[in-house]
C-alpha cells in the first residue's frame, strides 16, 4: 500500500514536472503597493498567448477597477476573486481607452452594478466602432475620490491610441500607465494599429513632467512595475526613428 502511494505521488510529481497537469492560470492578481493590485488576463494575439494588465484599488467604500479584463471568460472570476480576497465588491471602473483590452467588460460590469466611466473622447471612438461603452463620461482631466483614495485621470496626448489616458494614485505614488507605457522589459511597441508614432514621445514627456514622483508604474502589457518603463518606452520610440 505504502509503495502504491509512493508510486502515485511519483507519477503526480512527474506530471507536474512536465507541466501537463497544471494549466496556465487565466487570471493572475499581483500586489503593486499597499491596497493597489494589478490583474492580468490573456488572449491569443498573432498566434501567441498574450497578457494584458489592468489594476484595482481596494478602498473602505468598495473596489475601483482601472480597465476591465481582456478575456471575457474572466469578467465574473475577477469580481469573485476580489470579493473572496478582500471582502469588498467592485463599485466603479475607469476605462483608459477604446480598445478591448481596456474596455471589453464595460457592459458586463454595468450589468453587475459597477458604475463605469471613460473620457468622452474614448466614448466617441467606442460609439463609432460599435464597441463597449461606459455609462458615464468626463470631458477633461478628472479627480475621483472614494473611500479616502484619490484617482486622478490625465490625458497627455496621443500615443498608443489617440484617446489613451493614465491614472495617478497620489496616495501610493502609483502611475497606472495602461497601453501608452510599455513594460521595462518590452522589446517592441506592440499593437500600433491606432498609434500616433509622431506624438507618442511628447505625450510621454507630458506624463513624466506631470507625475515626476511615481514610485510604481503599471504598464498595459508585460511584467514589472518599475517607473523606468516610461524612459524605456521613450527609447523604443527613439529606436524606430533610426
Ligand atoms: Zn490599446
Amino acid at each position: 500500500m505504502r509503495r502504491c502511494v509512493f508510486l502515485l505521488l511519483t507519477c503526480v510529481g512527474l506530471l507536474h514536472a512536465f507541466g501537463q497537469s497544471v494549466p496556465a492560470p487565466a487570471l493572475i492578481i499581483t500586489p503593486v503597493a499597499g491596497n493597489v493590485y494589478a490583474y492580468t488576463t490573456f488572449r491569443q494575439y498573432n498566434g501567441m498567448r498574450a497578457s494584458s494588465n489592468s489594476a484595482y484599488v481596494v478602498t473602505p467604500a468598495g473596489v475601483v477597477l482601472l480597465d476591465t479584463p481582456w478575456d471575457p471568460a474572466q469578467f465574473q472570476p475577477l469580481l469573485d476573486s476580489i470579493e473572496a480576497r478582500h471582502g469588498q465588491k467592485a463599485v466603479l471602473c475607469i476605462a483608459t481607452h477604446a480598445h478591448d483590452d481596456r474596455s471589453a467588460g464595460l457592459g458586463f460590469l454595468a450589468s453587475k452594478g459597477v458604475a463605469t466611466y471613460s473620457s468622452a473622447y474614448t466614448d466617441s471612438i467606442s460609439r463609432q466602432r460599435g464597441e463597449q461603452r461606459a455609462q458615464y463620461h468626463f470631458t477633461r482631466d478628472t479627480v475621483f475620490r472614494l473611500g479616502g483614495q484619490v484617482f486622478q485621470t490625465y490625458y497627455g496626448g496621443k500615443g498608443h491610441a489617440e484617446d489613451n489616458i493614465v491614472v495617478w494614485l497620489p496616495v501610493q505614488r502609483v502611475l497606472y500607465g495602461g497601453c501608452v507605457v510599455k513594460s521595462a522589459r518590452s522589446t517592441s511597441l506592440g499593437n500600433t494599429a491606432d498609434a500616433s508614432l509622431h506624438d507618442w514621445a511628447r505625450t510621454l514627456r507630458n506624463i513624466r513632467s506631470r507625475f515626476p514622483r511615481a514610485a510604481f508604474l503599471v504598464p498595459g502589457h508585460g511584467e514589472g512595475f518599475s517607473p523606468d518603463a516610461l524612459e524605456h518606452t521613450l527609447s523604443l520610440l527613439e529606436a524606430i526613428k533610426k
